[in-house]
């Protein structure tokens, strides 16, 4: 089986996974949703050490809000695509939108749903709610 590979919308930066992923999740935090710009991001939960990235380290930004993990972007397109303290943390996430339409693993949780913006609409899938991150 060939890695999973990602990357941004314009194709600068690249990345494999060399691991699957441990969990998966939507979260609803206020953070995430300004970075996305929606609801906010859906992740795959990851060892730092099983994202390799092959192509554009250069063109990765990252910021830290106040009381959050670094999220990480390409500086060109602005897509959004590690969180969770990547490169530092032991564990990062993984944005799934980088992966393509054709990528099938579905989120198995909703993380953050304390911060439910009054705009939001959190659908009524059956999934497991968490009012911060998932245990
Ligand atoms: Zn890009
Ligand atoms: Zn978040």
């Amino acid at each position: 089986m060939s890695p999973l590979e990602g990357s941004c919308l314009c194709g600068g930066v690249r990345f494999e996974m060399t691991e699957p992923f441990l969990a998966t999740s939507h979260c609803h935090c206020e953070y995430c949703k300004r970075i996305a710009g929606g609801y906010g991001t859906v992740s795959g939960r990851a060892r730092t050490e099983a994202i390799r990235v092959l192509e554009g380290e250069e063109l990765l930004r990252s910021y830290t809000p106040g009381e959050g993990s670094a999220k990480t972007f390409c500086s060109v397109c602005g897509s959004n695509l590690f969180g969770g303290g990547w490169p530092q943390s032991e564990m990062s996430s993984v944005r799934l939108s980088s992966f393509g339409l054709e990528y099938e693993r579905k989120p198995e949780a909703h993380t953050f749903v304390r911060s439910v913006a009054a705009w939001e609409i959190l659908p009524e899938d059956g999934l497991p709610r968490y009012d911060e991150r998932a245990t």
